[in-house]
C-alpha cells in the first residue's frame, strides 16, 4: 500500500486530496494544527476512529514552524508521496502577518525539504509543492504560462517564491523528485470564508435569506481564472506519477471578473442585479426576483451589493489568466466542471446552510457561525 503525508490536510484542498488518495488506495497520513477548537470539519466525514482496526486515514499533531516535529513524523510514516500544501494562504491577511506567513510559507518548505534530506529520503519520497499563481503578480504576459517571469505583489506571494525555487532548487542539487503545481484560484463549497468566490457565495445566500443585509466587497474589477478545487487535487496526483519531475501551470484558460461572480452567484438565487455607479461608489441593485422562495430576504431595489476599500490590497493582482497547455500535453489533464457549476454548487450549499441558520433564528436560537464578513 502506497503512503502520502498531506501537509494541510484540514484545508480545502487536503480534504479534496485525501479523499481522491483515500479511493486510489493510499494509505493517507495529515499533519493537522493544534487548535482551541476542532479544526476538522473538511474532513469529519473521511475521519477513521483510531480504535477500529484497518485505519487508512491518520491524523498528526504538527506545524510547519517545527523541524523536530516535521522530521519525527517523516521518520515514523515512511511516505512515498509528500503534499506541501500547508499555508497562511491568504493574501489579504499575509500583509497583516508578513513575517508569520514568510515562517511558514517559505521556511517551512524548506523545514520539510530538508527533513526528507537529512533522514535519507530524497531518492524515496516524491514531493509536491504548492505554488500559485501569485507568483505572476504583476503580469508580464498573458496568457501565465510555465516560462511567464515572476513579479510577486504580496508578502504571500514573496515567500511562495522562495518555495518555488527552493523546490526546483533540491530537485537540481540533491536528485529529489520535486515538483511545483502553478496552480490559478481554485475555489468550492470548502473554501474558506473569507476568499472572494466564497465570501459572495455565502453573503449572497445569506441576504437572501435575510440574515444579512448587504455584501461589502473590495476591487470588483480584479479578474481571476477560477477553477474547481476537485479537479485541481487530481493533477497535484499526477504530477507525481510522471517519469521525471517538472513543473505545471494548472488552469482553466478562461478568465471572469469578481463583478461576473457576483452576477452569476445572484443569477444562481434567482436574483437579477443592476450595478451602478464607479469604484468606491459601485453598488449591485436588486432588479428583479424570480423566486420569493430562494430569496425571501430580498426585494426589488434593495442595494446589496457595496464597496469597502478596506478590502482593497496595498498592492493588488488585478488580472490573472493561465494557460494549461504544459499540463493538458504531458499530463492528459483537464478541467472537468466549469464555472457556472461550480458557482452553482457553491451557491446551493450556501443556500442551504443559510436555511438551516435562518430556521433557527426563526425560533429564536443561536445561529452557529458568525454571519459577519469582517475579514480579508
Ligand atoms: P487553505 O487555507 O484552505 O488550507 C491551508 C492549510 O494549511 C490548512 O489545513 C491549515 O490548517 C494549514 N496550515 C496553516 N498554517 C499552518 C502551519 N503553520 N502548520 C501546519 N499547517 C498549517 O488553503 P487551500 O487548501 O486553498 O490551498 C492549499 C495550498 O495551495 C496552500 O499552500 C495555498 O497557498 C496553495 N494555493 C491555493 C490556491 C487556491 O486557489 N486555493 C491557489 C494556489 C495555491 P488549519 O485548518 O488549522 O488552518
Ligand atoms: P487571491 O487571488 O489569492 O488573492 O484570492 P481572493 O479570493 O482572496 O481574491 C481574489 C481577488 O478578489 C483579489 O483581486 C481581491 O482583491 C478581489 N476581491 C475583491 N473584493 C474582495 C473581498 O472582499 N475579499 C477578498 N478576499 N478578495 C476580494
Amino acid at each position: 500500500m502506497r503512503k502520502a503525508l498531506i501537509t494541510g490536510i484540514t484545508g480545502q484542498d487536503g480534504s479534496y486530496l485525501a479523499e481522491f488518495l483515500l479511493e486510489k488506495g493510499y494509505e493517507v497520513h495529515g499533519i493537522k494544527r493544534r487548535a482551541s477548537s476542532f479544526n476538522t470539519q473538511r474532513i469529519d466525514h473521511i475521519y477513521q476512529d483510531p480504535h477500529v482496526e484497518g485505519q487508512n486515514l491518520i491524523l498528526h499533531y504538527g506545524d510547519l514552524a517545527d523541524s523536530s516535529n516535521l522530521t519525527r513524523i517523516l521518520q515514523e510514516v515512511q511516505p512515498d508521496e509528500v503534499y506541501n500544501l500547508a499555508a497562511q494562504s491568504h493574501v489579504a491577511v499575509s500583509f497583516e502577518s508578513p513575517e508569520y506567513t514568510a515562517d511558514v510559507v517559505a521556511l517551512g518548505t524548506l523545514r520539510l525539504l530538508e527533513a526528507i534530506r537529512l533522514l535519507g529520503m530524497e531518492r524515496k519520497v516524491r514531493f509536491y509543492q504548492a505554488s500559485t499563481s501569485e507568483l505572476y503578480g504583476l503580469v508580464q504576459e498573458t496568457p501565465q504560462r510555465e516560462t511567464t517571469p515572476f513579479y510577486p505583489r504580496s508578502p504571500y506571494a514573496v515567500a511562495k517564491l522562495y518555495s518555488y525555487w527552493i523546490t526546483v532548487n533540491y530537485r537540481e542539487a540533491y536528485g529529489l523528485y520535486a515538483c511545483n503545481g502553478i496552480l490559478f484560484n481554485h475555489e468550492s463549497p470548502r473554501r474558506g470564508e473569507t476568499f472572494v468566490t466564497r465570501k459572495i457565495t455565502r453573503g449572497l445566500a445569506n441576504i437572501a435569506q435575510g440574515l444579512e443585509p448587504c455584501l461589502y466587497l473590495g476591487n470588483m474589477n480584479a479578474l481571476r481564472d477560477w477553477g474547481h478545487a476537485r479537479d485541481y487535487v487530481r493533477v497535484q496526483w499526477l504530477m507525481l506519477q510522471q517519469e521525471a519531475p517538472e513543473d505545471f501551470v494548472i488552469a482553466t484558460g478562461r478568465q471572469c471578473s469578481v463583478r461576473e461572480f457576483v452576477r452569476m452567484s445572484a443569477d444562481a438565487l434567482g436574483v437579477t442585479l443592476r450595478f451602478e455607479g464607479e469604484g468606491v461608489d459601485e453598488v449591485a441593485v436588486v432588479e428583479a426576483v424570480a423566486d420569493v422562495e430562494c430569496a425571501p430576504g430580498v426585494r426589488v431595489g434593495d442595494v446589496i451589493v457595496r464597496v469597502d476599500p478596506r478590502y482593497f490590497r496595498p498592492t493588488e493582482v488585478e488580472t490573472l489568466l493561465g494557460d494549461p497547455t504544459k499540463a493538458r500535453e504531458r499530463l492528459g489533464w483537464e478541467p472537468e466542471i466549469t464555472l457556472e457549476q461550480m458557482c452553482r454548487e457553491m451557491v446551493e450549499e450556501d443556500l442551504k446552510a443559510a436555511r438551516r441558520n435562518a430556521l433557527l433564528k426563526a425560533h429564536g436560537l443561536e445561529l452557529p457561525l458568525p454571519l459577519e464578513n469582517n475579514h480579508g
